[in-house]
């Protein structure tokens, strides 16, 4: 709505909230420290202290493309978006890196393989994306800020330990996020590996493997050999079907950021990740308080490319500072709006801040009483 606290206007202009109520009332108008004046109110009152009110009173909804609704037949099959966690040294980077090389092949002419925080794989099947930063924390972290990106979490259980604590650890990560879990038993080629107490230990779990009447998709690999790749792969693809991931990619995209550095000769840049429509070269954006616009993108196999839809991962030239993990990432009209945005965002984050100073100011003003 157009209106603006009389508390946050004297804020903003630096002047006492009395100043401002006292002006008011010579001009006719009662008001409290919380009234909402209206903007020609505002206005008039501005001018009184020699200043020119802005209309900045708005909403960034406003400023966002309405929301289309997807009609069942807009949506079409989306590829799986998959993070592999487990105990630490049960191979969790290993088997991203032997996925990798099996199968990101030289079939995308040219293409060198570069580290953007995701990747892709073909298979006779169908495609799977890959968030190649291992972990929980990569997982909670984007939990913690409203992203959920993964529809699959691949849990390696190194097959001569065991469950540990990290295994625990993320098995109840992904229950709280209901993102169901495909087992990959790791290090079967090691000597003393033991897949059936892996599989009893993560029955104790709740995960009850197919083969015992469970509902679990097990699958024992070694990533240091590469066996077992094939069938892990097309386990998770099996356990997509069952999702039946969709999304619309005839409108404007949008998707999260799932890593953000700064790049010496290139600036800031991004991966993003689509979850659904298409973005395309030169679309504004906004991403969190940052905006931008899409000045060039490139595939995790380094090809440049001019648009990209659900599910797909790329890395984004154009954004005007660092955005974080986690950050929303949303094609706007143009750059005015983009900015705009970013702007408002901006200002709500500070005043949170300044509230957050203030009050630890009076609490320890009143603790030192
Ligand atoms: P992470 O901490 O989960 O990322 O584990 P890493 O991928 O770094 O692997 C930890 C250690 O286990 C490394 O020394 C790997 O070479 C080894 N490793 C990983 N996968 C296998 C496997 O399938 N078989 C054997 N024998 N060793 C493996
Ligand atoms: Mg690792």
């Amino acid at each position: 709505d157009d209106t603006v606290r009389l508390s946050d206007m004297a804020k903003q202009m630096g002047v006492k909230a009395q100043d401002l109520i006292k002006t008011l009332f010579g001009l006719g108008v009662m008001a409290t420290i919380n009234q909402s004046l209206d903007f020609d109110t505002a206005s008039v009152l501005a001018a009184e202290f020699g200043y020119e009110a802005e209309n900045v009173a708005f909403d960034e909804q406003e400023y966002l493309l309405p929301p289309e609704e997807d009609s069942p037949d807009s949506l079409k099959p989306r590829a799986p978006v998959v993070t592999i966690m487990g105990h630490v040294d049960h191979g969790k980077t290993s088997l991203l890196d032997a996925i990798r090389k099996t199968n990101v092949t030289g079939g995308e002419a040219g293409g060198i393989t570069q580290h953007i925080g995701a990747y892709h794989v073909k298979t006779g099947r169908g495609e799977i994306v890959f968030l190649d930063t291992p972990g929980h924390e990569a997982f909670t972290t984007m939990r913690k800020r409203g992203a959920q990106v993964t529809d699959i979490v691949i849990l390696v259980v190194a097959a001569d330990d065991g469950v540990m604590d990290q295994t625990r650890e993320a098995v109840s990560h992904a229950k709280a996020a209901q993102v169901p879990i495909v087992v990959a038993v790791n290090k079967i080629d090691k000597e003393g590996s033991n897949p059936d107490r892996v599989m009893r230990e993560l029955s104790d779990l709740g995960l009850v493997p197919e083969a015992w009447g469970g509902e679990t998709i097990f699958a024992n690999v070694s990533a240091k050999q590469h066996t077992g790749l094939d069938e892990l792969l097309e386990m998770v693809l099996l356990q997509a079907e069952v999702l039946q991931l969709q999304a619309n990619p005839d409108k404007p995209g949008r998707g999260h950021v799932v890593e953000a550095k700064l790049d010496k000769g290139r600036g800031p840049v991004g991966t993003v990740l689509i979850s659904e429509g298409t973005i395309r070269q030169s679309d504004s954006f906004v991403c969190g308080m940052v905006h931008g616009k899409i000045r060039a993108m490139f595939t995790d196999q380094g090809q440049k490319i001019q648009e990209a839809g659900p599910s797909t991962p790329v890395e984004i030239q154009g954004f005007d500072t660092i955005a974080e993990a986690g950050d929303e990432f949303v094609v706007v009209a143009d750059d005015k709006v983009a900015k705009r945005i970013a702007s408002i965002r901006l200002g709500k984050h500070r005043d949170k801040e300044l509230a957050g100073k203030a009050k630890v100011t009076l609490e320890s003003f009143l603790a030192s009483r």
